[in-house]
């Protein structure tokens, strides 16, 4: 509610932005580069602060998440990148049991954790394999596979197809309704019209940290 993001003293990423998004839903947050999309998606995951107003993500305000809390927090979140971020040197599976590790955890859990992630995006053939082996659209999927190892309730995705061709992107963004078809809400920044036309999600429109969207508060 009402929060603004100064990275500095002259322009706000995000200025004074109020919104609110539904338990299970499906939420695009588009606009052009620059327009405040990632700064968007990183205030959620609390890898950076608001430097005014509120942010309550599942009745937490995300302000007072310390040391202990923030790590407890972003265990119920997952996240997605343009870029992958796979560990390279580790494999498909250690990639996706590695997010899910903790202690007291089971390795039987953990194997049918993993193996029902791989699942989920159609990848489990591939769980020996080391991540510059795959392409580009396969080790997205492993990376969508590591975030929801650990069945969180909000799946955060910043530009998750920007580093795809037009038929893996399709791929990924199917994988994404599938995920949300199962009751994870999901939270996608995009600048691809093709998903966001002619979709029944709703569309936060962003522009120059501004949000033009304001149906919905
Ligand atoms: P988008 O994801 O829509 O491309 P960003 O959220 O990355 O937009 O950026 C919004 C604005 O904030 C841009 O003007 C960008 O230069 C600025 N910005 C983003 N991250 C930082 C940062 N870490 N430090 C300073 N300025 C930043």
């Amino acid at each position: 509610k009402n929060v603004t993001k100064m990275y500095d003293r002259h322009t706000p990423a995000l200025e004074n932005g109020s919104l609110k998004i539904e338990d299970g839903e499906f939420v695009f947050i588009v606009g052009e580069s620059g327009a405040g999309k990632s700064t968007l998606i990183r205030l959620l995951l609390r890898e950076t602060r608001a430097s005014k107003g509120d942010i309550v993500v599942d009745g937490k305000p995300l302000k007072w998440l310390g040391l202990f809390t923030l790590p407890r927090y972003r265990r119920k979140i997952g996240f997605v990148f343009q870029d992958f971020k796979l560990l390279p040197d580790r494999n498909v599976f250690e990639n996706v049991a590695l997010a899910w590790c903790m202690v007291g955890t089971s390795s039987k859990q953990i194997n049918a954790a993993v193996f029902d992630a791989l699942a989920l995006v159609g990848i489990s053939q591939k769980r020996f394999a080391m991540p510059y082996t795959l392409s580009g659209g396969e080790q997205q999927r492993v990376a969508i596979a590591r975030a929801m190892v650990h069945n969180p309730y909000l799946l955060l995705a910043d530009e998750p197809t920007g580093n795809l061709d037009p038929k893996n992107a399709e791929e990924v963004f199917k994988i994404f309704k599938e995920i949300n078809a199962r009751g994870t809400t999901v939270v996608m920044a995009t600048h691809n019209p093709d998903f966001y036309l002619n979709s029944p999600f709703r569309r936060l429109v962003l522009d120059h940290g501004e949000l033009l969207t304001r149906d919905l508060i």
